[in-house]
Order: C-alpha cells, then sequence, then structure tokens
C-alpha cells in the first residue's frame, strides 16, 4: 500500500495511533530471544513509505472515531460494488418489467391494457373463469412451470384474461424483486410479420426485426409467454384446413424454444382441429406439462357485447 506524502502528512496530522491492533489486519510481533517471527493472520505488505506494517488501529482526533485503516478500505470497496450491483439489478428489474408493453406484438391494442380490474364478470361462468385465470398467476409466481391452453368461441375474453394473467405477473414479480420477463404474442401477427420478411430484397432483410429467429429467440428469453389466438393465422377454418409448412416449422420451433418455461396459449380450435391444422407434432407438445391446465371457455356470455375483444 503506497500512500502519498502529502496525504500521509494530513493523515498524520488528524490521526494519532491508539495502540491497538486490528485483529483482521494485524501482524503480531513477537520477539524471542533477539529473534523476531510474526503470527501471520492475514499478511499486510510492508510499507516501505512508513517503514512500517500499516496495521494499526487509528484514532481521528477530530472526530474520536476510531478503526483501523485496511478495514475501512475494504468496507469501500464492498460498499461501492455493493452499488453497482444493486444499480445492475435495477436496471435488469426495469427493462424486464417494460418487455411486456415493449416486446408484445398485437393485433387489437384493446387488449394491451386489459387487466383484472377491466375484466366483466356477467355471470356464473366468467366468475369461474376470471378466479381460474387469478390462481394460474399464483401457480407461475410459485415456479411451477406448466403450459395453459384456453380454448373457446371468438369473444369470451380468453385474450383479456390472458393478458390480466401476464399483467398480474410482471407487477407482482417485480414487487417481489425478482420480475419475470412476460410477453404477449398474437400469432396472426407474429405470422404475418415474418411472411412480410420474406419480400423484401436481402438488404433489406438485414436489418429486418421480425424475423422467424428474432421470435425463437424471444420465445427462448421470456419467462411467461402467450401465444394468442392459434388458428386465427389460418384464416376460415373448415375440417380440412392445414396450417402452411412454414406455419408449422415456426410454431414447432417456438414450442421447442419454450421447453421448461411457462406458454399460455389461447385459441379456438378444438383439440382435434389442432391435430388437423398443425400435426401431431404440434398437438402434443401443446399437451406438454399442460395436464388439467385447459381451461375452456363456453358457456359464457358473448363478451363482445360489451367490448371489441
Ligand atoms: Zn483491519
Amino acid at each position: 500500500m503506497k500512500t502519498s506524502r502529502s496525504f500521509r502528512n494530513t493523515l498524520n496530522r488528524l490521526t494519532e495511533k491508539t495502540g491497538e491492533q486490528c485483529f483482521k489486519h494485524s501482524l503480531s510481533v513477537k520477539k524471542n530471544m533477539g529473534r523476531t517471527s510474526y503470527n501471520l493472520k492475514e499478511v499486510v505488505p510492508f510499507d516501505e513509505e512508513l517503514g512500517s506494517y500499516p496495521i494499526d488501529i487509528l484514532k481521528n482526533t477530530k472526530t474520536g472515531s476510531v478503526y483501523c485503516p485496511e478495514c475501512r478500505k475494504e468496507r469501500t470497496i464492498e460498499r461501492e460494488s455493493e452499488m453497482i450491483l444493486k444499480a445492475e439489478q435495477g436496471h435488469r428489474l426495469e427493462t424486464t418489467s417494460k418487455m411486456l408493453k415493449n416486446k408484445s406484438l398485437l393485433v387489437d391494442s384493446t387488449i394491451k391494457e386489459a387487466t383484472f380490474e377491466t375484466f366483466k364478470v356477467t355471470d356464473e361462468a366468467t366468475k369461474v373463469l376470471k378466479e381460474k385465470a387469478v390462481s394460474i398467476v399464483s401457480s407461475i409466481l410459485s415456479g411451477d412451470t406448466n403450459n395453459y391452453l384456453l380454448v373457446g368461441e371468438v369473444g369470451r375474453g380468453k385474450s383479456h384474461l390472458a393478458m390480466a394473467i401476464l399483467d398480474r405477473v410482471n407487477k407482482d414479480s417485480y414487487k417481489q424483486g425478482k420480475a419475470r420477463s412476460c410477453v404477449f404474442i398474437s400469432i396472426h401477427a407474429m405470422i404475418s410479420k415474418i411472411h412480410n420478411g420474406y419480400g423484401l430484397s436481402d438488404l433489406e432483410y438485414q436489418t429486418y426485426r421480425y424475423t422467424d429467429n428474432y421470435f425463437k429467440e424471444l420465445a427462448n428469453r421470456v419467462d411467461v409467454l402467450v401465444l394468442d389466438d392459434l388458428g386465427s393465422e389460418l384464416g376460415q377454418i373448415n375440417s380440412k384446413t392445414e396450417a402452411s409448412d412454414s406455419v408449422t416449422k415456426i410454431l414447432n420451433a417456438i414450442l421447442e424454444a419454450r421447453q421448461g418455461k411457462v406458454t399460455i396459449i389461447t385459441t379456438n380450435l378444438s383439440e382435434n382441429r389442432i391435430k388437423l391444422a398443425y400435426g401431431d407434432r404440434i398437438e402434443s407438445r401443446l399437451k406438454d406439462g399442460l395436464e388439467n391446465n385447459a381451461i375452456l371457455f363456453t358457456g359464457t356470455n358473448d363478451k363482445r357485447v360489451n367490448k371489441p375483444i
């Protein structure tokens, strides 16, 4: 430890040695029959300038505070790295929590603001659905990595509740200081964005954001992902409608990236229709970790009457 002479002089004026030694940093000196040996606690290098081991506990003559300079230095370094760590964590927390607003891709912008508070409970059926959705939040926050399938006809509030789940998980996990990243993706919007990219020139494509790789990476990164309205990208559905190879490929890659993470899928397709449209592989991936987590939106009032969702 080298200290500049002027600083040392100032220090000398303000401080005096107390005669005590720091337990942690001292080299206690033992004199044995003219020979000097040291009991090493922790080696502090010999300070040439001071001509001694900087081990003495000092007393500030002005304030009366007593301290070991080495301990004080260590504490300062510790505090600084703690502050840096805290700032980094805070930044990460902010960024993670903002993903829901920044990375979501929606067709219907009213869904962006959907919460449990704005979900209209109109009868017993909508009440049960809301309760189930709230219980999904608890399950996600407790660390379960199930998949959820919200199945029902258009206009039953599936997308609303799916977004409400993300909104609550996002806020509550943020409050707990361990933000879970949540993103809502409309499958229809995702597929159109990816397909739009195919029409671009090579040069344009280089800077195009919404490539299939972009969505794969997002799916790989996000803790809780909603894939909204599976089947909407198929257009008019009849019993023979099949998804194109490129759509099946994209969905497969995304579901593969979701293994071990929470994925909530909304759809108005029945299980059989899903199998027919996307094949066994996607159907079985959807059922992976699903067990009893399919929520059926049947028998509810058509919520489009109140609000276009
Ligand atoms: Zn010390």
